[in-house]
This record gives C-alpha cells, sequence and structure tokens, in this order.
C-alpha cells in the first residue's frame, strides 16, 4: 500500500552520510511521489540512483524558493504529491524549505513531516552534555567580527548550544569559541557523523581546539559542536553586563550606560562602571 497521499507535502530527511539511516517510510514516500523537490538535484539524484528510486526531481534552493513555491502549490492543488528533502538531512534545518511549507500551509495543503537523521540531534545524542534544554544557533556569521559578537551575546546563555561548521572554518571558529567561552568549557565537537571517519572529540573547549590544530585529518569534513551552557548565573550575568555596557557607553553617558546595561542583565551596576 502506497504512503502518499495525492495534494500532500511530505518533508523528508534523508541520510546525513549513512545511506542505512534513510527510513523505509521516506523510501517509500520518494518513491510514491509526483515529483521530490531538492536543494541539489544532482546529489538527490545519486541518493535515488542508489535505491533505484525513478521520481523526477526540481530544484528548490534559497535562490528560486519565493517563485517555486507558488508553482509548486498549484501542483498539489491540482492533485500531484510532492516531497521536499534537502542535500542531506532534515530540510528547513540550515537549509531551505520553510516558504514552501508555509506557502503549502496557508493554501490549506496538507504538510507531513517524515523524519529522520539530523546532525544536530545526532551530535547532541552522542555529546553527554545536558540536552533537557538546548538552543540550535546554526551556522555562525562567516566574518570573524560578526562570529566574535554572536558568540559573545551566548557567553551567558544557560542552556546548552549547537553549532553547525564547515571545514574551511572550524579551526577559526573554535579559537573564537575558546577565547569567548574559556577554555574549560565542556563541549562536544562531532565530526563527519555516521560516516567513515566519524570522530568525537571533547570534553572541553581547548581540548578540541588543540586537537584539531594538530591534526589536519581533525578539520576534514562536516562538524556539529555541542558547547555546554554557562552555569554560573552571576558570571554569565556579568558577561552579558559587561557586553551591554560595552555597546551602549558608545551611544550614551558611561554612568546611563551602566545603569541600563545592569538593569538588562541583572548583573550590579558597579561591577560594569568602567567596563572592567
Ligand atoms: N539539514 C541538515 C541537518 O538536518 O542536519 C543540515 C544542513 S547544513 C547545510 C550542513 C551542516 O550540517 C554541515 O556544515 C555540518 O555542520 C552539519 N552536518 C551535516 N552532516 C553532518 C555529519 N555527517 N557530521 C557532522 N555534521 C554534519
Amino acid at each position: 500500500m502506497s504512503d502518499v497521499v495525492a495534494g500532500t507535502l511530505y518533508v523528508v530527511a534523508t541520510p546525513i552520510g549513512h545511506l542505512g539511516d534513510l527510513t523505509p517510510r521516506a523510501r517509500s514516500v520518494l518513491s510514491g511521489v509526483t515529483v521530490i523537490g531538492a536543494e541539489y538535484t544532482r546529489n538527490t539524484g545519486g541518493l535515488l540512483a542508489h535505491f533505484g528510486i525513478g521520481t523526477p526531481t526540481i530544484a528548490v534552493h534559497d535562490h528560486n524558493e519565493g517563485d517555486v513555491a507558488a508553482k509548486l502549490v498549484a501542483r498539489l492543488q491540482a492533485g500531484d504529491s510532492l516531497a521536499l528533502v534537502s542535500d542531506a538531512g532534515t530540510p528547513l534545518v540550515s537549509d531551505p524549505g520553510y516558504r514552501l511549507v508555509r506557502a503549502a500551509r496557508e493554501a490549506g495543503c496538507p504538510v507531513v513531516p517524515i523524519p529522520g537523521a539530523c546532525a544536530a540531534i545526532a551530535a547532541l545524542s552522542v555529546a553527554g552534555i545536558p540536552s533537557d534544554r538546548f538552543c540550535f544557533e546554526g551556522f555562525l556569521p562567516a566574518k570573524a567580527g560578526a562570529r566574535r559578537e554572536r558568540l559573545a551575546s551566548l557567553v551567558g546563555e544557560t542552556r546548552t548550544l549547537v553549532f553547525y561548521e564547515s571545514a574551511h572554518r572550524i579551526e577559526e571558529m573554535l579559537a573564537d569559541a575558546v577565547a569567548i567561552f574559556g577554555p574549560e568549557r565542556e563541549a562536544s565537537l562531532g565530526r563527519e557523523l555516521t560516516k567513515r571517519f566519524e570522530t568525537l572529540l571533547g570534553p572541553t573547549l581547548a581540548a578540541i581546539a588543540e586537537a584539531v590544530a594538530a591534526d589536519p585529518n581533525q578539520r576534514r569534513g562536516e562538524f556539529v559542536l555541542v558547547v555546554r551552557g554557562n552555569e554560573d548565573q552571576e558570571a554569565a550575568q556579568l558577561a552579558e553586563g559587561k557586553r551591554l555596557y560595552a555597546k551602549l557607553a558608545e551611544h550614551m553617558k558611561p554612568s546611563a550606560a551602566a545603569k541600563l546595561a545592569a538593569e538588562l542583565s541583572g548583573a550590579p551596576r558597579k561591577s560594569l562602571y568602567g567596563g572592567e
């Protein structure tokens, strides 16, 4: 019996490496839909060929999603069924797709998740770091200044943090994380998860940065960095207070900046005045 219903958009997770992670239901949906919207049709073509799936694909990526969404919704309304996949893992997670999903839902078309692999969740599941509350931060900004500013804004975050990173920025990103969160902050780096060279590094940011700097092989592939949240509430408030003070003092008198930064962060005003 087919898993596919006419007029429905299926959001289908695909493997993040190991092809055995494509679920039987995903396989059945990909075989049964009229068309598959894919981020990179060539890469998805490889996956489909491996499983002997002949369904046609159509490109849905960040640059055409707005235009293509309307056309695909019209096809759904005409009775076609559609699967959305990304290059790897779960669509919409640091990947395109939300515009299409929104357009389909606004048009009253059923949207059905077909869950499966997601690099963030895979990394979190093996990090051994508290995972009852976590923030998915995705990719940090590419430019050093903006990246450091984003990290600085997260110093006081008490929940576990999850970041994506690519091979060409992993070293700089780790160096910034060590400098901003501190070398002893607990962390876990998942590299090439589910693939041949899968590696887990830890237990602190300094240890991870050192291991990655020492071995070029540790800089290859795809990465998820999981960082334990700041458990020292006082230190977190102070860090946030100092960050706010530095910004506000650019625009107002130091005394007023300290008052406002203290109010917003909960840090004592005396600890901020002077920017120390
Ligand atoms: N939608 C995907 C998901 O569900 O995980 C993420 C897509 S995002 C464009 C790609 C990033 O995910 C990579 O740069 C890396 O940070 C992470 N990633 C994907 N596959 C991975 C893997 N096998 N091991 C570690 N990280 C991976």
